[in-house]
């Protein structure tokens, strides 16, 4: 004769997994109904299974199941973000190996035509030199008519 058996209906699934969250009813069924006993290890076995999942994915095991449940909520919330940071890490890679190559083809650029400067700086005044080599050598050749016409 238990009239705890016969007060109390079978928990819901609900009120079992309150009671893992410390929240389920008091009314003692619990104690004196094996079914909801064995429906209780079930479902501790999911929550069991819900933590050595966590554990897997290098959470520590054994920690509150609302916390469990918590941070598999933030998991999930935090998964679209992750995916679109992936992909626009993927789509972007491409703009940023570009920008790389761009500024080191700058750099490469930039010192070439530093280089290129120098180069013109050396050529220029080469050139200055040959010009004024050649005005010193074409002078006479080209003042020479004009001093032959005052000669004349
Ligand atoms: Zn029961």
């Amino acid at each position: 004769m238990n009239i705890g058996s016969k007060l109390s209906e079978h928990w819901t699934d609900e009120q079992l997994i309150e009671h893992l969250y410390g929240v389920g009813p008091e009314d003692g069924h619990l104690q004196v109904c094996g079914e909801c006993q064995a429906r209780l290890s079930a479902a501790q076995s999911v929550r069991l299974r819900l933590e050595t999942d966590l554990a897997s994915d290098g959470e520590p095991a054994g920690y509150d199941f609302l916390m469990a449940q918590r941070r598999r909520i933030y998991a999930r919330l935090s998964e679209p973000a992750k995916s679109w940071t992936g992909v626009s890490v993927r789509r972007w890679a491409p703009v940023f190996a570009m920008l790389v190559a761009l500024a080191g083809g700058l750099i490469i650029y930039d010192h070439g035509f530093r280089q290129e400067r120098l180069d013109r700086r050396v050529s220029d005044a080469q050139l200055a030199r040959e010009v004024s080599c050649m005005a010193s050598d074409s002078e006479p050749q080209s003042t020479a008519p004009l001093h032959a016409l005052f000669e004349e």
